[in-house]
């Protein structure tokens, strides 16, 4: 998906559900799915606080958890969140680990069931926060091999985080839920992504 002009990072693209007459669909998501994303967003921060291999880490301690219900929005420069927004996305400025309720609700339909695809999906986008800093994030990341290399960079920290947060049985759990997603030009290749997973879990990720 494009890069936002206001350099939003977000895993796919963030649709606007828009029902009849124009108006806006809006979801709310349980209280076992905003515990759920709480829970790992706190994991995932705790761990990457206590790093000091990748050189990004510094953006994580601002970094903000924001859930949408109903009619809250949440604006990312010009790119417009929602309830209805599809996916867990990353807002660079201000750091933030958006998680839309439709796309909460969504991880009740994975076939590894909503805890550990939450996990995945929180930590990829705290991922981004990791490697969202100067000399860190590959710049030009527009371009689709450089997108998908940084993609494949920010699971590898995934990988990073998972094998301690979450240990082995769980990462091999992702790394076959992941595999088994529809490939899209932005992450690459399954396969490339499960390897920066795993090269992650397997030690500290290239800087
Ligand atoms: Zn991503």
């Amino acid at each position: 998906m494009k890069l936002a002009k206001t350099g939003a990072i977000l895993s796919t693209a963030a649709v606007l559900g828009l029902g009849a007459c124009g108006e806006t669909e809006t979801y709310n998501s349980s209280p076992a799915r905003q515990d759920q994303v709480t829970a790992e967003f706190k994991k995932g921060v705790e761990f990457w606080k206590k790093q000091k291999t990748v050189t990004g880490i510094g953006k994580i301690a601002s970094t903000k958890l924001v859930i949408l219900n109903g009619d809250s929005t949440f604006a990312c420069g010009q790119e417009e969140f929602s309830s209805a927004s599809k996916t867990l996305s990353y807002c660079p400025n201000p750091s933030t680990v958006i998680a839309p309720a439709f796309a909460l609700n969504e991880m009740n339909t994975t076939s590894i069931g909503a805890p550990l695809a939450l996990a995945y999906h929180t930590g990829h986008e705290l991922g981004h926060a990791v490697r969202n800093r100067e000399g860190t994030a590959i710049p030009d990341a527009s371009h689709e091999q450089a997108r998908q290399a940084e993609e494949q960079a920010v699971d590898c920290t995934v990988g990073m985080q998972l094998a301690v947060t979450h240990g082995q049985n769980d990462m091999i759990a992702i790394g076959r839920y992941m595999y088994d997603q529809h490939a899209d030009k932005i992450h690459g290749p399954n396969a490339k992504r499960v390897e920066a997973l795993m090269q992650g879990g397997a030690g500290p990720c290239p800087e």
